[in-house]
């Protein structure tokens, strides 16, 4: 699954490898293409950058959006270099005039006006802890105002974008909040413990995904049913948490 800190850092490598090379060639594979593919041959790759789990790609005035859901993922190659995966899972291959990327799958793929494109995403998501545009009184304002489980709203990519299930168990862990509050139960300080938390999580994350390390070091309940509970030695319990059926840890004694 590709959580926010995942989409990041693909944005991070498409743009130190393609940023300044001139695209000659664009193959989509999508329903999704608001403007004539062949407008964004000759256009420049200008940046790349994340908002939640999509990952955009900027040339000049226009852009392409990826979202990778559970299966998708994104090589870079030099051009000329064989594709690692078959053809028939590409999604989108962007030619510059050194490099070229290929998305395998990805379920997502549209190619529009830059402003337009952000414009209507932004429209759908809340604030994003990983950009210069986070807005921590907004996320604020989101979260208290979220009718239902607290475990459930930081899946909510209105409420805070770019949360996946791993981010969101860890950040109820490290604010010692149990996932099935409800949200209009929790104190200030408790909902800004989880914003906090969920900022600097995904920092971490992403400082990890940069260096090519793993996220395992960082978890301290997901995946780890039954081990003792890193603060209080309490086994760590799995169960399904409803209505999202989400796989859902939790330490019965230090989450209140
Ligand atoms: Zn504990």
């Amino acid at each position: 699954m590709v959580e926010g800190p995942t989409a990041k850092a693909y944005a991070v490598r498409i743009e130190n490898r393609l940023k300044g090379e001139v695209i000659r060639r664009l193959y989509a594979k999508s329903r999704r293409l608001h403007v004539s593919p062949s407008l964004a041959i000759g256009k420049m790759v200008t940046g790349a950058e994340s908002l939640g789990k999509n990952i955009v790609v900027r040339l000049e005035e226009l852009a392409i959006r990826l979202h990778l859901m559970m299966y998708g993922s994104i090589h870079l190659y030099e051009l000329g270099e064989p594709l690692l995966k078959p053809e028939a899972m590409v999604r989108l291959i962007l030619e510059g005039e050194g490099s070229k990327l290929v998305a395998y799958n990805a379920p997502i793929v549209e190619l529009d006006l830059y402003e337009r494109l952000m414009t209507r995403l932004k429209a759908g998501l809340g604030p994003d802890p990983l950009r210069p545009d986070w807005d921590f009184e907004k996320a604020l304002r989101r979260l208290r105002g979220f009718k239902g489980k607290v475990g459930v709203a930081l899946l909510d990519q209105q409420v805070i974008a770019g949360l996946g299930n791993i981010l969101r168990n860890e950040i109820l862990f490290r604010a010692e909040v149990h996932p099935e509050r409800q949200v209009r139960s929790l104190s200030l300080d408790e909902v800004c413990r989880l914003i906090e938390e969920a900022k600097r999580l995904s920092e971490e994350f992403l400082a990890r995904k940069l260096r090519g390390e793993r996220i395992a070091p960082l978890l301290k309940v997901y995946n780890r049913q039954r081990q003792p509970c890193p603060r209080c030695g309490y086994p760590i319990k799995l169960y399904f948490q409803e209505p999202i059926k989400r796989k859902t840890f939790v330490c019965e004694r230090c989450q209140r």
